[in-house]
């Protein structure tokens, strides 16, 4: 039998990763709190297509659909909505959770991966500085990596010692609350034109929510930035049927609030015996929360890596592969659209008309958005005419003007912390990297940015 490798958690990636390293030879146990066959959330998911092809999962046709475009309003405006820019040969995943939860157990269990249902892990097994296993409500089980696919409040990334850098917490203000139903639609009411609404709540109320049209009911989603009371998802559905007379009364699906971490990436994924994957690692598109591609192409690249440790060590060093892979396939991209989320709370509605109006925030660039690229290559697709003209009409508009410059210089700085990363392991350089990464979204969260402050890799590099 190959080395003993635990899963904690039947996360997506970490689903993808059992499959691959099962299929390989390696002796794998997802151990997952739920029953068999509950799985997954009742809801439908959107997944970008690089999400499954990059982590070589076939989609199955029914599933592959042409891209929609999602049509922005500012509740209230009189500006018509602004709708996205969709090439034609643009396609998603649309798949019921449930449904891509089965299919996913059952590709892992067909390459020999054993899943234990009904299995609750309680957090990490440490022998020193090593993660030698998982504790669960069925006692403790020992092995050579233990994988944490356990979502945003894993118990075992949660509990590890602090000197391994390792986020114990999402943090405040990265956590968006969803609220998530399915409602039936009334009879004899149009639906309207645009079928994918999404609705911008701009300022200190900062969020958003959506109604998405089908032929026989209506998906709707509220979310903030911040937990939701019960009233203001009441508000948000009153405020949402009085824009939508179609929608309805009943629930049909849904109907819970559900929790997603969106900020950077978490800056160190691996220890000695532990790797993270998905939302454990804070893995989502941070403006959005979209985290199923990303975690699935994330344990397609944590599998590569550990095949290639061909002693099976699974040591932070040996494990620094997959750290630097996914951040240079996914994490920096992701990285730099924590920047913009960071300053999301700081635009006004008025901030948003005035984009609109400007046409700033035009459908290209929430296209570019849409394909769920990172924000070097938007400006860098923008060329120098078309940052030109954006940066004339910003300048115009001092909130806006302010919130740039402190973006740009945001961006400036997140280029310097990026280069920190060495793909060669190097415990002190790693622990600087990580650090330094850190201190950056930090500085960012709590407004120091703007006070002129100096990454810690510059700043030692100046000393
Ligand atoms: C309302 C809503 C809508 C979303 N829409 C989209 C979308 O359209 N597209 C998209 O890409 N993403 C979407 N997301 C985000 C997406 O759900 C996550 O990013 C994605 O699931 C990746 O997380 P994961 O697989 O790592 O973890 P999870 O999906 O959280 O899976 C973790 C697994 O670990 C199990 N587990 C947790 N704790 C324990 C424990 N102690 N012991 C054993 N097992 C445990 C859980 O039961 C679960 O099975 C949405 C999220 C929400 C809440």
């Amino acid at each position: 039998m190959g080395k003993k490798i635990v899963v904690a958690g039947a996360g997506h990636g970490g689903l993808i990763a059992a499959y691959y390293l099962a299929a390989a030879g390696y002796d794998v146990t997802v151990y997952e709190k739920k029953a068999e066959g509950t799985l997954g959330y009742d809801q439908y998911d959107s997944v970008h297509l690089d999400g499954f092809e990059l982590a070589g999962i076939p989609v199955p046709e029914e599933y592959r659909v042409k891209r929609t475009p999602l049509s922005f309003i500012l509740p209230g405006l009189e500006l018509s909505p602004i709708t996205q820019g969709v090439s034609e040969d643009s396609y998603n995943v649309e798949i019921d959770r449930r449904a891509l939860c089965t299919i996913l157990l059952g590709l892992a269990k067909e390459a020999g991966a054993r899943i234990e249902y009904n299995t609750k892990v309680r957090g990490p097994v440490m022998l020193g500085s090593r993660v030698a296993g998982v504790e669960t409500d069925r006692g403790v089980v020992y092995a050579d990596l233990v994988i944490d696919a356990a979502g945003l409040y894993s118990p075992v990334r949660s509990q590890l010692p602090d000197y391994l850098l390792i986020d114990k917490e999402a943090g405040e203000g990265n956590v968006l609350s969803a609220y998530r139903g399915y409602f039936d639609r009334i009879e004899g009411i149009e639906a309207p034109e645009l079928r994918y609404q999404v609705y911008l709540l701009p300022g200190s109320d900062c969020g958003l929510m959506w109604v998405i049209t089908h032929e026989d009911h209506a998906d709707v989603l509220i979310g903030k930035f911040r937990p939701l009371e019960e009233a203001e998802i009441e508000q948000g559905l009153k405020t949402l049927r009085e824009l939508n007379p179609h929608l309805g009364n009943n629930l049909l699906r849904g109907g819970k609030v559900m929790k997603i971490p969106v900020r950077q990436p978490m800056g160190m994924l691996v220890a000695d015996g532990y790797a993270a994957v998905g939302d454990s690692a804070f893995m989502t598109i941070p403006i959005k929360g979209s985290g199923i591609g990303y975690s699935m192409r994330a344990g397609k690249l944590l599998a590569d890596c550990v095949q290639a440790d061909k002693n099976g060590c699974y040591t932070r060093d040996t494990l620094w592969k997959y750290q630097c892979d996914f951040f240079d396939n996914i994490g920096f991209d992701a990285g730099t659209l924590a920047i913009i989320k960071s300053a999301l709370p700081k635009v006004s509605r008025e901030d948003i008309e005035y984009l609109i109006r400007e046409n700033i925030l035009s459908p290209e660039l929430l296209q570019k958005f849409g394909n769920e690229e990172g924000m070097a290559k938007i400006i860098s697709s923008m060329g120098f005419g078309g940052l030109r003209d954006m940066t004339k009409k910003i300048v115009g508009h001092q909130n806006l003007r302010k919130l740039i410059l402190s973006s740009g210089k945001a961006v400036a700085k997140y280029a310097i912390v990026r280069q920190g990363l060495k793909a060669k392991y190097e415990p002190k350089t790693a622990e600087k990297w990580t650090r330094s990464y850190n201190k950056f979204y930090d500085s960012l969260n709590s407004g120091a940015e703007d006070a002129d402050e100096k990454p810690e890799e510059k700043q030692d590099e100046e000393a």
